[in-house]
């Protein structure tokens, strides 16, 4: 069976939205159309009788709206009072569009602190054991109140692929503003080339990453996604990097179809997501 033939018996998925997949680019507004699509996407994946789990930023930009603020940095409390108030909001819209597929949503809020303390991670696989028992979808988000730069993941990109490791997912999809993984910035170089499957995460490929900031309004490039590639292989998950653009991407991926690119898992032995966490750099 080919690498693409084998999402179809995945049992477990993890998939992360970015901020700029869900806002209107010109207003910053929430786009409830793809909002719609991205959830009756996941309530279809669980209506298959799979394991599913929604990694969503969007809390601090859908917090800014709220309360007017423009587009402009805000220093670090008020980020954090947006996320307060923004993230009641995302998951308000969630729930309602959840259960208008009758299914049912819930929320995890975490911090590095969740993965590096024991208790607190024996808890937290605990939880998101029981929801996916229980046939809920568990919505993840960093907790943004109350992290600070100690204990802050800093981007979903590596949070989603933290949560596939700690969860054993088998698939981890991230989906973003971009196709894929190219061999340079298709922005700047016409010659970049697309590159569909990755078969190991080599220095040099780590090494292409370096340098990209991504879109303005989530905080993710393509070292950050990288990054999560690096956690969820080591930890046994395949990745796929895919464009949010259209999200029936969603289906068509888990059908098996040739779209955006495929990390291949390598199960590490001596991976150790705690050790990883605790050892991952300030941002
Ligand atoms: N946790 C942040 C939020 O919900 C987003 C982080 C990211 O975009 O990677 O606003």
């Amino acid at each position: 069976m080919n690498l693409r033939e084998c999402i179809k018996d995945k049992q477990r998925i993890v998939i992360k939205v970015g901020s700029s997949s869900l806002q209107h680019k010109e207003t910053g507004g929430l786009d409830y159309i793809k909002l719609e699509v991205l959830v009756r996407e996941l309530c279809n994946i669980r209506n298959q009788g799979k394991d599913v789990v929604l990694v969503s930023s969007g809390a601090i930009a859908v917090g800014k709206r709220a309360v007017h603020l423009g587009k402009d940095d805000n220093p670090i409390a008020v980020k954090q009072a947006c996320a307060a108030i923004g993230q009641a909001r995302l998951m308000m819209t969630y729930q309602k569009i959840f259960s208008e597929y009758n299914h049912v949503a819930a929320q995890i809020l975490m911090t590095k602190n969740t993965i590096v303390d024991p208790l607190n991670r024996f808890n937290a696989h605990n939880t998101f054991s029981e929801l996916l028992k229980l046939g809920v979808v568990p919505i993840v988000n960093e907790n943004d109140t109350v992290a600070t730069y100690e204990i802050k993941f800093g981007d979903n990109d590596t949070l989603s692929a933290i949560v596939a490791a700690l969860i054993d997912a088998d698939l981890l999809i991230l989906l973003s503003d971009i196709d894929g993984l190219y061999t340079d910035d298709p922005n700047q170089n016409p010659n970049a080339e697309f590159v569909s499957v990755v078969d190991e995460l080599t220095d040099e490929l780590m090494d292409m990453g370096k340098g990209t900031t991504g879109s303005s309004v989530g905080t993710g490039g393509m070292n950050t996604k990288l990054q999560a590639a690096k956690i969820a292989t080591s930890a046994g998950a395949d990745m796929i990097i895919a464009n949010a653009d259209d999200m029936r991407i969603i289906h068509r991926i888990m059908d098996g179809r040739d779209i955006g690119t495929f990390f291949k898992s390598h199960k590490d032995e001596n991976f150790y997501l705690a050790d990883y966490v605790a050892a991952m750099e300030h941002v």
